[in-house]
C-alpha cells in the first residue's frame, strides 16, 4: 500500500532538495506534482484540493528558519498535513465506565468485519479483557458459522443464534433466540455479556454488496438497541474511489465513531485510507493487514505519514 504514492512524493522532494531558495513558481510546480500523485493514488478530489491548497499557502508563508532549508520545510509541511488528513492524533478505543463496553461493527459484505471481530477480540483478550463475540449477521447462512470459527481461533466465546436451542447452560447459544432477528440477537448478546461478566462485547452485523436502505436501517436499529460505546466502520482499503461514497453513506446511516481500514497489506493505491477520515470527520482507529489474527494494529496517523514520506 502507498508504494507508488510514496515513490512519487519522494522523488518530488528530491528535486527540491537540490535548490536553495524556493520561488513561488517552484512551490507551485511542487504542489502540482503532489496533486497529481494524490489523484493517481485515488485520493478523493475534494480532499486533494484542500490538501494542496493548504500546503501551498503554508509553503509560501513559511518563515525561513535556521534549522531547515526551504525544501525540508516543504517536506515538514506535507508531513504535518498528511497527519491531519489521516485524522491527527491516535484515537484509542473508548471503554465504558460501567462494563460491558459494546463495540458494533458495520460495513459492506467482504469488508473484513468478521475477520476484524476475531482480531479485536484476540488483542483485547491479550490485554486482560474478557470479550464476547455476538453474531448479529443473520443475512448469510455462513456468517454465524464463520464468526464461530473466528471466535474459536481467538479463544473467545461467541453468542450466536441457532435453530433448536440447546438446554446446556454453558453453551452461549442456548440462550440465543432463533435465527431471523438480528436486533434481538444483538440486544440479548449484550444482556448475556452483562450477566456473565464479559467486559467487552463485539457485535458483528450484516453487510451487503452495496449500500442499501434495508441494511442501513437494520444497522441503525441494532445501534439503537445496544447503545454501543464504539461503532467501527470497516472498509476495504482496496475499493478505491468508491470508499468515499460508501463511508459517507455509513456515516449518515449508522453514525459510526471510528474507521478500521482492512486489507492494508494489499497493493491498492491507498486513496481510501487517505480520504476517509477527512471526508467523514471520523478517526481511523485500527488497520487490518492480513488474514492472520495478529495482522492487526492500532492506527497511528503520524507513523503512517512518515511511512508514506520515507
Ligand atoms: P465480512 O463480510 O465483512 O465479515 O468480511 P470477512 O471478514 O469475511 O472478510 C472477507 C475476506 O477478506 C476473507 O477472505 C478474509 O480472509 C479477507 N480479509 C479480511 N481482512 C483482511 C486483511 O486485512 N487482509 C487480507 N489480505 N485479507 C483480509
Amino acid at each position: 500500500m502507498f508504494n507508488s504514492l510514496s515513490d512519487r512524493l519522494t522523488s518530488t522532494f528530491k528535486n527540491l532538495r537540490t535548490r536553495g531558495r524556493l520561488s513561488e513558481a517552484d512551490i507551485d510546480a511542487t504542489v502540482r506534482e503532489i496533486r497529481r500523485a494524490l489523484l493517481d493514488a485515488d485520493v478523493a478530489v475534494p480532499v486533494v484540493r484542500e490538501f494542496t491548497a493548504t500546503v501551498r499557502e503554508r509553503a509560501l508563508s513559511a518563515e525561513v528558519s535556521g534549522a531547515l532549508n526551504p525544501a525540508q520545510q516543504v517536506v515538514k509541511i506535507v508531513n504535518e498535513e498528511l497527519v491531519d488528513v489521516l485524522g491527527g492524533a491516535t484515537r484509542p478505543l473508548t471503554l465504558a465506565k460501567t462494563p460491558p463496553t459494546v463495540i458494533m461493527l458495520a460495513g459492506l459484505q467482504g469488508a473484513g468485519k468478521t475477520t476484524l471481530a476475531g482480531k479485536l477480540a484476540h488483542a483485547l483478550k491479550g490485554q486482560g479483557h474478557t470479550p464476547l463475540l455476538v453474531a448479529a449477521d443473520l443475512q448469510r447462512p455462513n456468517a454465524v458459522t464463520q464468526l464461530s470459527v473466528v471466535a474459536e481461533r481467538a479463544g473467545v466465546p461467541v453468542f450466536a443464534p441457532h435453530p433448536g436451542n440447546t438446554s446446556d447452560a454453558d453453551d452461549p447459544a442456548a440462550d440465543a433466540p432463533l435465527i431471523g432477528d438480528p436486533v434481538g440477537v444483538a440486544r440479548d448478546g449484550v444482556t448475556y455479556a452483562r450477566e456473565r461478566q464479559h467486559d467487552v462485547v463485539i457485535v458483528d452485523t450484516a453487510g451487503r454488496l452495496g449500500v442499501d436502505e434495508v441494511l442501513m436501517r437494520q444497522a441503525a436499529d441494532i445501534r439503537a438497541a445496544v447503545n454501543p460505546d464504539e461503532v467501527l466502520f470497516v472498509i476495504d482499503a482496496m475499493i478505491g474511489q468508491d470508499a468515499v461514497n460508501t463511508a459517507k453513506a455509513f456515516a449518515e446511516g449508522v453514525d459510526f465513531t471510528g474507521v478500521v481500514l482492512s486489507k492494508l497489506d494489499g497493493d491498492a493505491r491507498g486513496g481510501a485510507a487517505l480520504s476517509v477520515a477527512k471526508v467523514t470527520g471520523r478517526p481511523i482507529m485500527f488497520a487490518s493487514t492480513g488474514e492472520k489474527l495478529t495482522d492487526f494494529e492500532v492506527f497511528h496517523p503520524d507513523r503512517m505519514a512518515s511511512r508514506i514520506l520515507d
